[in-house]
Parts: C-alpha cells; sequence; structure tokens
C-alpha cells in the first residue's frame, strides 16, 4: 500500500521517530509501514492532551456530542476504506469488518447521547445534597489487535462526551485503522484532544505511569493489565480493565442438537475466535452430546477459512504470529489428549491459517480447556448434572461471560444467576449494546465499559452538601 500513515499529536500528523512494518496476517505481505513514537512524542502526546482539556471540558455536553456525531459521520462515508484496510492487517472477512465500522459509529452515536448529569441525592428542610460528575482529565486508552476500531470507539465515544482528552495506542500488528481513524478525526476535533501514538510495546509503561495520564482505559491481556494496574497504584489512576476469559457455554439437553451446534459454532469461531467473550469451552447435557458433536463437527468441515478479501470467506487467519503459535500448542496438545471431531491439521501455506478444529472429550484440566485459546480451537465437553456444570464452568480464574441454552428461559436463567461472570447470555450470543454496561468478574477485568456505568468511569462523582447558614 503506498498510503503514508502519521502519528496525530496537538491536532498535526506528523511522521514517527521510527517505523515498523505492519504484516497482512493471511499473507505474511507487508501491509504499509507503521510510524513509531518515540518518549518525547508520546510526551508531547500527553502534553498537548493536558493542554487541550481545560477548553475541551468547557464546553457544553450538547456541543462535544456534536463532535462525535460527526466523527461517527466521516467514519460512516469511508466505511468500504476502513474496512478493507481492518481486513488487511487484522485478517477478518470483509463482511465481519464491514460490521465491525458500522458497529463503530453505532457506539458513538449511543454515548453522543448519553449525559452524566447532576443528580438531587437529598433535598430536606434545608439540607441540599447534589452529585456533581466532573472529567478526569487526560484519558490514556491501550486496545488490542481482535477489534482495534471498536474497541477504541468504546473508549473515545464515553471519553469526549465527558469532557476528558485523550491519547491512544493501538497494538502494534493492527495499528492502521487507528492512525486512519486519526486522519479522519484531525479535521474534526479540536487540536490536542485527541491523539495517537504508535509503538512495538516499548511506550506502554511509559503511558501508563506518566504523571498527567488521570486514567487508563485498557483492553488486552490479563497479564498486561496487571501491570497496567500496577503501574496505575503509584498515582491512584482510575483504571478499567477489560481483559481476557474462558467462556463456557451449556446446552442443555431440551435443545436441539443442530440448532445447539450452529449457535456454539458461531459463537466460537467468528473473527476466527479471537473475541474476548467467544465461546471458549462448550459443556453440553449427555443426552445430546453425540449428536451436538456430529452437528457441530459439520459445520466446521463446511467453513471457508482463506484470506477474508475473497468472497464467501468465513473464518480468516489469527491475527498474528505470537498468537498463531500459541494456538498452535495448545491444539496439538488437545489433538493428542482428546477425539478430534473436525480440523486439527495445519495447511501448509503462508498466513496463520488454523482450520476450525473441535476436539471432545478432553480431561477438565487440559490445557485447551484451562487456558484461553483465542483462536478457532474449541474443547466439547459432557455433563450430566446442572450442579457439576455450574461448578466446572466457574472453575476458572476468568468470569468475563458466559452463554446458557434451553427451551426453558426461566430454568436458563436461574442457571445463569449462579455462573460467575460479569455477562451471562440466555439463548443467544455477543449480545453487546452499548446502552448496558459491560464488564468482567475475577482475573477478567475492573470497571465498566459501556451503558451509563461505562459513562461515569471517566468522570469524577463530586458531592456537594449544603445547609442554610445557621446564624445562632
Ligand atoms: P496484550 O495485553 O498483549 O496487548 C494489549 C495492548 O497493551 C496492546 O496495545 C499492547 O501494545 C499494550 N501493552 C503491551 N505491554 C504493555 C504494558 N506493559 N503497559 C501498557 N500497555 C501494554 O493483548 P492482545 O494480545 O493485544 O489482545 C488479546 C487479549 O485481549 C486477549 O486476552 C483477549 O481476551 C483480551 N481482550 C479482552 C476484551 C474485553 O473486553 N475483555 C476485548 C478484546 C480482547
Amino acid at each position: 500500500m503506498d498510503k503514508t500513515f502519521k502519528l496525530l499529536i496537538n491536532g498535526r500528523q506528523v511522521a514517527g521517530a521510527a517505523t515498523f512494518d505492519v504484516l497482512n496476517p493471511a499473507t505474511e505481505e507487508v501491509v504499509a509501514v507503521c510510524p513509531k513514537a518515540d518518549r518525547a512524542q508520546l510526551d508531547e502526546a500527553v502534553a498537548a492532551a493536558k493542554a487541550a482539556f481545560p477548553a475541551w471540558s468547557a464546553r457544553s455536553y450538547e456541543d462535544r456530542a456534536a463532535y462525535v456525531l460527526r466523527l461517527a459521520d466521516a467514519l460512516m462515508e469511508r466505511k468500504d476504506e476502513f474496512a478493507r484496510l481492518l481486513t488487511a492487517e487484522q485478517g477478518k472477512p470483509l463482511h465481519q469488518a464491514e460490521y465491525e465500522i458500522i458497529g463503530s459509529t453505532f457506539v458513538l452515536r449511543a454515548f453522543a447521547d448519553m449525559r452524566a448529569p447532576e443528580k438531587i441525592m437529598r433535598q430536606d428542610g434545608g439540607n441540599t445534597v447534589i452529585e456533581h460528575r466532573t472529567p478526569l482529565g487526560v484519558v490514556a486508552a491501550i486496545t488490542p489487535w481482535n477489534f482495534p476500531v471498536i474497541l477504541l470507539m468504546n473508549k473515545l465515544g464515553p471519553c469526549l462526551v465527558t469532557g476528558n482528552c485523550m491519547v491512544a495506542k493501538p497494538a502494534p500488528t493492527t495499528p492502521l485503522t487507528t492512525l486512519l481513524f486519526a486522519e479522519l478525526a484531525a479535521d474534526i476535533l479540536p487540536a490536542g484532544v485527541f491523539n495517537v501514538i504508535c509503538d512495538q510495546n516499548e511506550l506502554g509503561s511509559a503511558l501508563t505511569s506518566h504523571p498527567d495520564i488521570a486514567k487508563i482505559a485498557f483492553t488486552g491481556s490479563t497479564g498486561t493489565g496487571s501491570k497496567v494496574m500496577a503501574s496505575a497504584a503509584d498515582g491512584i489512576k482510575r483504571v478499567t480493565l477489560e481483559l481476557g476469559g474462558n467462556d463456557a457455554a451449556i446446552v442443555m439437553g431440551d435443545v436441539p442438537p443442530d440448532v445447539a451446534a450452529a449457535k456454539v459454532f458461531q459463537g466460537a469461531m467468528m473473527n476466527a475466535g479471537q473475541i474476548c467473550v467467544a465461546i471458549k469451552r462448550a459443556y453440553v447435557h449427555e443426552s445430546i452430546y453425540e449428536e451436538f458433536c456430529a452437528s457441530i463437527a459439520k459445520l466446521a468441515q463446511a467453513a471457508v477459512v482463506d484470506d477474508g478479501t475473497k468472497q464467501g470467506v468465513t473464518i480468516g487467519p489469527v491475527q498474528n504470529r505470537m498468537q498463531y503459535e500459541k494456538v498452535k500448542g495448545l491444539l496439538e496438545d488437545a489433538v493428542a489428549q482428546g477425539r478430534v471431531l473436525a480440523g486439527g491439521q495445519l495447511p501448509d501455506r503462508p498466513g496463520y491459517f488454523i482450520p476450525p478444529t473441535i476436539i471432545a472429550d478432553l480431561p477438565d484440566d487440559a490445557p485447551l480447556v484451562r487456558e484461553e485459546q483465542f483462536g478457532p480451537v474449541l474443547p466439547v465437553l459432557k455433563f450430566s448434572e446442572v450442579d457439576d456444570v455450574v461448578a466446572r464452568a466457574n472453575d476458572s480464574e476468568y468470569g468475563l461471560a458466559g452463554t446458557v441454552w434451553s427451551r426453558d428461559t426461566q430454568a436458563a436463567m436461574d442457571i445463569a444467576r449462579r455462573v460467575d461472570a460479569g455477562t451471562v447470555w440466555v439463548n443467544q450470543h455477543l449480545a453487546i449494546d452499548a446502552t448496558l454496561p459491560f464488564r468482567g468478574s475475577k482475573k477478567s477485568g475492573l470497571g465498566a465499559e459501556l451503558g451509563q456505568a461505562g459513562l461515569h468511569e471517566y468522570t469524577q462523582a463530586h458531592i456537594i452538601n449544603a445547609v442554610e447558614l445557621a446564624l445562632d
């Protein structure tokens, strides 16, 4: 690609102090050259955001929301260009890339509609107590490579609407769509309100520990999330962490096995399994287990795995070499221990392709069951009693999300109440809605993203407690 990508610092698009190549995961060829910031550029970006904060935070909600809507409009106008670039750098099929871009505009629009108004806590005789919310200052947004656009918008929408400024840092393997967005934002937002720097994992801790960063909005792995939390400790910075998961699907015996298999397959394999809330373990009732296994194996065999730009492709490559090696290791171990229903063989071709692989009958302590695979390899496990399956689903350090599938919705909701996770969907999956809060339990996260609760994470609650002056 001939296009030159630039950082965005203080309203200006600038070259990096160095550059690095961004690879297409379907071909391992260079998509484009990415500018790489140095420490001085990071400091400049934070200083620009700090300088822009007083004027930006002094604007009205209506005024700031209008800017957010303009960003959504501009993104929608260039949807096809964004989707093509997203497929080139991330690997997902083009229709899924389009879906991510359109979803990103929905997120921005949803936040443009949200407010954090003053709340009267008490009005009692002469005593008035109000809760007033103020923005925090400069937010560092750090995003991963699976959904580089929408996960940035989940942070940018509430950040801007509430009056904060941002320094964003995308993942090193998918920085280009964030830089394209920076190009569009440079024409819309006042200088310094939104800045983008890129790195190859060298600047994360300098950014999170920077004294002028008030809040860190992080999405990524639990390991990095814990480093982010540690580096925020000194400055008592606000943090929201959206981290890893090992989400269980619980399929009850009253669900037609082919229906259950289709839902679980989609929930496990979309984006080549690289979704924080992908179904990562499927527990299926013994009464339908074998039929379910046969149905899901057929779906895996029918999947079209190829370069996401090709027509009809349903599953693209894994996003990067490191993730490919990790998933390959889990797959090889699982193939040796379990019953392979589909996939299991890696193609000999360029690109990080892993065919959808379904493995039955693994022991509960197999790495593919215990760890977050974040790839298109799914363990299918049998259960007979509800108490047992709930205990097995909860036997994880993670608690991001989960699903329960049954024709008896009330019984499924009772099971859902017992699953220790931030979100449990019943008879649906991935029903993420920008107006509903999303959060992880246990090592899957801290604080909420999305919804009113997510908006509040970008504010400081400020209590004002007044009485009439006593003159005696
Ligand atoms: P990662 O933790 O390796 O990287 C995430 C980001 O952190 C990148 O931008 C990276 O450059 C940056 N980073 C690296 N070291 C840092 C440091 N010391 N300080 C600050 N930032 C640093 O994660 P990844 O591999 O890009 O993404 C995959 C993980 O993200 C999976 O575990 C997945 O479950 C999780 N994820 C969670 C959600 C959610 O909402 N819970 C959503 C998507 C992905």
